[in-house]
Parts: C-alpha cells; sequence; structure tokens
C-alpha cells in the first residue's frame, strides 16, 4: 500500500499506479486534525499497520480518488523521533569524498561505515523547496544533494540482528540527504530546515520485492546526474538497520537513510531536483536562495 499525507495531516491511500489518492482519514484511529505537531496517529498506524491494513483498502475503495497531480502532498512522516543516516555506505561515494580530500585515499570498506542523526525539523515534502543557508553559500561552501532509500520504522526495536532486522521497517520512500559539503559537524550540516526531502509516499515493505535492489536515479533539471542502485551499498539495507538498532532504541515512526551512491554534486538556486527509486515513484524539490517565514504554530 502506498501511504502519503495529504492537506492538513490527513491520510491517504495512492492507488497503485500512482495517479490517485483516497482520503482514508476516517479509518485512522486517534487521527487529530488541526495540530500540526499530532504524531500519535501516525506512529500507530506505522506500528499497527498489519492490524489496520484491510480497513484502509476498504475505506479507499469507497471514497472519491482524487488526481494526485491537483493534490499537494505533504513528507509521508510526522515528528519522528530521530532521522538516522548511513554515512560512507557506498565504496565508489567514499572514493569521491576522498578525492576532494586528498589525492589518492585509502580504499575504503565497509569499516568506514557510520551512522549519524539528522534533525527531524529538517523534513520537507515533496514539492516543497530547498533553501540554500546564506551563511555557507557566503562562506563559498557547496550544498550537494544525496539520493537515498528510506526506511520508516514500524515497531520499537534494539540489538535487532541481520536476520530480523527487515521484520521492524514498515516501510520505504525517497530520501534527499542534503549537505552542505566542508568540514564541521555532519550532523549541522545536514540538519539545515528543508535539508531533509522525503516522498512522495511511504510504500508499505510488502510491496518492496526486494530493497538491497533498487535503482535510485537523480536528475538536476532534467539532466540524469547519478544512476545507481541499493545492490552497491557496503552495508545493506538489514544491516544498516541492526546496526542503527544496536546504537539506539528504534521507535514506530523514526526514519532511516541508508546512504548515498557516488555521483553527488552541487545545486544553485532554481535548480530542481529528482529523486527517483524503483517502485517507490519520484520525489522533486525546487532549490532557493532564501526562506519563506516560517508558518505559526
Ligand atoms: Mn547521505
Amino acid at each position: 500500500m502506498k501511504l502519503a499525507i495529504l492537506d492538513d495531516g490527513r491520510l491517504g491511500v495512492v492507488d497503485p499506479a500512482g495517479q490517485t489518492v483516497t482520503d482514508v482519514t476516517p479509518a485512522v484511529p486517534g487521527h487529530e486534525t488541526g495540530d500540526p505537531l499530532g504524531a500519535g496517529w501516525w506512529v500507530r498506524l506505522c506500528r499497527d499497520f498489519d492490524l489496520l491494513r484491510e480497513h484502509l483498502q476498504r475505506t479507499a475503495a469507497q471514497g472519491t480518488p482524487r488526481p494526485l497531480s491537483e493534490t499537494p502532498l505533504r513528507a509521508p512522516v510526522r515528528c519522528p523521533t530521530k532521522i538516522v543516516a548511513a554515512a560512507k555506505n557506498n565504496a565508489a561515494h567514499v572514493a569521491e569524498m576522498q578525492q576532494r580530500r586528498i589525492a589518492g585515499g585509502q580504499r575504503p570498506e565497509a569499516a568506514d561505515f557510520d551512522i549519524f542523526l539528522k534533525a527531524p525539523s529538517s523534513v520537507i515534502g515533496p514539492g516543497d523547496a530547498v533553501v540554500l543557508p546564506p551563511e555557507a553559500i557566503a562562506a563559498g561552501r557547496e550544498v550537494h544533494y544525496e539520493p537515498e532509500l528510506a526506511l520508516v520504522i514500524g515497531r520499537r526495536a534494539r540489538d535487532l540482528s541481520v536476520h530480523h532486522a527487515l521484520d521492524a521497517v514498515f516501510g520505504c520512500l525517497v530520501a534527499l540527504d542534503m549537505t552542505v559539503r566542508g568540514s564541521g559537524d555532519r550532523s549541522r550540516r545536514k540538519s539545515y530546515d528543508t535539508f531533509t526531502p522525503l516522498g512522495p509516499w511511504v510504500t508499505t515493505v510488502d510491496e518492496v520485492a526486494d530493497p538491497d535492489a533498487l535503482d535510485i536515479t537523480l536528475a538536476v533539471n532534467g539532466k540524469v546526474r547519478q544512476h545507481a542502485t541499493t545492490r552497491d551499498l557496503l552495508v545493506d539495507v538489514a544491516g544498516t538497520v541492526a546496526h542503527c538498532s544496536r546504537v539506539m532504541t528504534l521507535e514506530p515512526g523514526d526514519v532511516i537513510l541508508t546512504g548515498s551512491p557516488a555521483g553527488v554534486g552541487p545545486v544553485v538556486a532554481g535548480d530542481r531536483i529528482t529523486a527517483s527509486i524503483t517502485s517507490l515513484d519520484e520525489l522533486w524539490v525546487d532549490v532557493v536562495a532564501s526562506r519563506p517565514l516560517p508558518s505559526p504554530r
């Protein structure tokens, strides 16, 4: 099932072809409308999806589909307790980063793999805008895209074995791990507001045949810059989830980004970034130079 968030935080089911969305909010237990911070219903949905699936399907079948082309979507997450992201999880990407620092680095390997945190406040949704941080641009820093397979966690989990790690995953989606390139703390460089575009919706894990065999394509202004596969992750998807769970307890609704392929590069104001992953559809965002005033909460 493809689950989207629309309007002021309502839940929609997207049809298999990715053309329409049907509001199924009445089928969601404990849904709070009008509260932008209300996350409880989403956390319960992530945790209890197997129990709710049939009711959601029935409600969608009885509802009125709206064309997605006319329905703005929000990021398909609600206040995750954390966004964990893999660093150095693709040999070719590790090599290109080493090339930026030193000529001829050592051979990258899975031992370089690490994880870090991105601020949940950096999340934006499909069609939103990535804002270039003025001080980073003034300092001559580049802002790069990193397209990544992202996972939403479906149950509280710690110390998972690799064998059972995927059991803790609720769904998959497309992420952009936007990054100010250069020195300085990684979590700060990747946590500016708008630096975690997520979407366009969550595809439940039962509809993703093999998370370790998905093609990732990234284009800027329609020109393909990256075409890669999750097969090339140094630590595979289950291994990444298991590793995260050995560091911190995973909660339903938490998000894990599994790491970027090689071919990352800078964007400038006016660019449109499009990232797509097999069976997870396409996420696009525009890049802008200044931010609008925050909306009141
Ligand atoms: Mn990344």
